[in-house]
Order: structure tokens, then sequence, then C-alpha cells
């Protein structure tokens, strides 16, 4: 694979939504410049750091991904310093997909100007709701009218691709009001969506609260699981018949508006990270995978910077994660691709759980493949955890770093 992605965390956002599990915080503006120093610093870095560990960094780069956080608080000056930087270090490819998130009501004309210059050309806006109220409890700082707006706006400026993330489970939400949001999505013109469900742990404010008690975060409102899995399947099938197809467990899109730098991310093709919390995945010299991890730490990153955790992935891993990153997608996973990368005998061993899974209607055979089947894409957590179980009697060089 002679070229790379490149993921930016910026991990600052104007304030902390109630669902919110990301390693994201509401940091002081002074400092983004010292953090955009850290960034420039670990790009000129990245090539000493992946020889020494023996892994292959091309040069050439084209995808490019600004998260976070909430990287469209960035001032313009911030955002062309840190694209310079990469392209210093890297050789971009004119056809490069360059996406950065934004917040809706929180892109201002300049930045929009300055992304422009420095070649962005997709847009990820979090709306996750475009009902007000299920915006305005969960602590999001726009209104229905202003993300509309705001699309409205990129696509003016002529950006070229523009995804819009809605999250099915919110407080208050009902089958009517997740109905309109998905119909508000298609009438923006986004030609790209990413649904998401409610996700419930200790990592947010909102997953804490539906784990104990309370009633700060609205968690008493929250949409029961049944209620979620059917705004999630009528998702799929509304967005389908606009023309909008699922290509992945939780991302839609017209054809050809598919998000290059994403399905990095489950083709396990390489791509570097910087910045808080940020993972890469390159290839070693052996041709195995290794994945490095950040940690989530803003002053640890700024003050005393670790050294990202490493793991060189033994074969039984990397072909783990051909299942579960694989199966992800609706086109699903090669049998035969799989066996002539690792070798019969190793897919072999993968027999008896696959047989289960396709008796237990998770899995089906579609055009010589396997995917997950709509019941297996609700699940997909369980059945995905299954294909670790099934090796973790094989010897394994090391634990497996969470990926994506
Ligand atoms: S959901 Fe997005 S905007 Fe809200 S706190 Fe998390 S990263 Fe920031």
């Amino acid at each position: 694979m002679d070229s790379l992605g490149l993921y930016i965390s910026i991990p600052f956002c104007r304030s902390k939504c109630s669902y919110c599990n990301f390693a994201s915080g509401v940091y002081p503006v002074s400092a983004l410049p010292g953090y955009i120093n850290r960034l420039c610093e670990d790009l000129q870095g990245a090539r000493m750091r992946a020889e020494e560990q023996q892994a292959v960094l091309p040069r050439r780069v084209d995808s490019i991904y600004l998260g976070g956080g909430t990287p469209s608080i960035l001032p313009p000056e911030l955002l062309q310093r840190l694209f310079a930087e990469i392209h210093r270090q890297f050789r971009v490819a004119p056809s490069a997909e360059i996406t950065i998130e934004c917040a809706p009501g929180q892109m201002e004309d300049a930045f929009l100007e300055g992304m422009l210059a420095c070649g962005v050309n997709r847009v990820s806006f979090g709306v996750q709701s475009f009902i007000n109220r299920e915006g305005a409890v969960t602590g999001r700082l726009h209104n229905r009218e202003i993300a509309i707006r705001d699309v409205a706006r990129v696509l003016a400026a002529g950006v070229a691709s523009v995804n819009v993330d809605l999250i099915a489970g919110l407080p208050y939400q009902t089958m009517e009001s997740w109905k309109e949001s998905l119909e508000t999505l298609i009438s923006t013109g986004a030609n790209h969506a990413s649904i998401y469900m409610l996700e419930v742990d200790e990592d947010s404010r909102l997953g804490r609260e539906l784990m104990s008690s309370g009633g700060r975060y609205h968690a008493a409102a929250v949409p029961d699981d049944e209620a979620m899995a059917d705004m999630y399947l009528a998702a799929i099938d509304f967005l389908q018949e606009q023309g909008i197809e699922q290509y992945e467990i939780s991302n839609f899109a017209r054809p050809g508006a598919e998000s290059r730098h994403n399905l990095r991310y489950w083709q396990r093709q390489p791509y570097l990270g910087v910045g808080v919390d940020a993972h890469s995945m390159l290839i070693g010299k052996d041709a195995r995978s290794i994945r490095l991890a950040i940690a989530d730490d803003l002053s640890d990153y700024l003050e005393a910077p670790r050294d990202p955790v490493v793991v060189h992935l033994s074969e039984v891993e990397q072909m783990e994660e051909e299942w579960f990153l694989g199966l992800r997608l609706a086109k699903g996973v090669s049998l035969g691709a799989l066996t002539r990368q690792y070798g019969g005998e190793r897919v072999s061993a993968f027999r008896p759980l696959l047989s289960e899974l396709l008796d237990e209607k998770l899995l089906e055979k579609y055009a010589g493949r396997l995917r997950l089947t709509s019941r297996g894409r609700l699940i997909s957590n369980d059945v995905f955890a299954r294909f670790i179980a099934e090796t973790s009697e094989q010897p394994a060089n090391t634990q497996l770093i969470s990926v994506v």
C-alpha cells in the first residue's frame, strides 16, 4: 500500500454534549496555538517514530480527516499552519479527500474561507437531531434552522461532499420526530449520513445516568432499546428509498460519496493519527500490521507527552480484525480473499463459528461473500466479540488496541 490516510485530532469543544464519550473537552482557547505546535512536532517526528517501529510510512497522502472535538472552532491561521506542516511532511495527492468535522453554528465565515484555501472538500456536521428540544436537552448549541443554514453555506461555497450525523435514541425522541430529522437531512442536500445509536457507557454523563439514576440529563426520556432499534431500521429503509445506500453499519451515501478516509479503517489500509487519543495503523517492513495509540489526556499531551502504546499484531490478531472490521461493511468479507492472504488452515479455524452465525441468521452468504444480516447489524458488537473469543485460546503476542 503506497498511500496513507492522515487523521488529526482537535479535541476542543465549546460545551460538552451529555451523550458524548469522546476524549474531547472544553479547554481554554489560549491552549490552541500550543496544541497546533505539538501536532506539527508530531508530524515532523512521524517518519522517525515509524522507523523506530520498523514501519513503512508512505509519503503520499490521499485522505485527511480533522476530527474532534470541534475543529471548526480553530482560528483560520492555525488551520493554515497545520496544513502547511502537512504539506511539508507529506505529498498530498491532488485528488485527496480532505474532511473537517464542523459543529453547526460554530463555523465563522473566516473559517469557511480558510478551510477552502486549505483544500477541504468534505464537511461532516455533528447535527445529531433536527428537533430543537432533542438538541437542547443534550447540550447542542445549535437549532434546526442553524443546522440547515450551515449545510447550505458549505454547499454554496462549493464543498463537494457533506455528511450529517444523526443519533437514534436521544431523550424525548419518537419515531415521528426521528422521521422528521431524516426527512430534513435529505432536504439539506447532504450526500452522506452517519446514523449512530445512542451509546450507553460510563464515558458520557447521559450514559452514567442511564446506568444509575438521576434526572439531570433526561435519562428517563431515552427511548428503550426496541424503539432505538426500530429507528435504526427505519433509517436504513428511508435512506435507501431516497437513494442513500448503507455501505457500513453506521454510514450511508449516495453512489460515489462514501467516505474514502473512513473506508481505510474498515479495509485495514494504513493511516497515521496525530493528537490526543489518535490511533494509527501502519504496515511493518515485515508486512505485519502495527497499531499505535496516543493517550487521551490533553495536559499530558501538551506538557509531558508519553510514547504511544504500540502493538505489533500477530497473524491471528490481523485475521480477527479482518472479520470484525470487514463485517462492518455492507459488502462483507470475501472468504476467498482471506484464504489467499492467510492460508486455508487459518481460515478453517473460523468455520465452526461461521456456521453457528449462519444458523443463527446473524450472517448470510451473498455473492461469494459473508455479510451481517439486518439482525446481525443490530447486535454487531456481540457478533464481533465472538470472533475474538474464537481465537483467544490461540497464541497472541499482545492485547488488541481498539480501532476507530
Ligand atoms: S459530541 Fe462533538 S461537539 Fe459534543 S462534546 Fe462531543 S465532540 Fe464536542
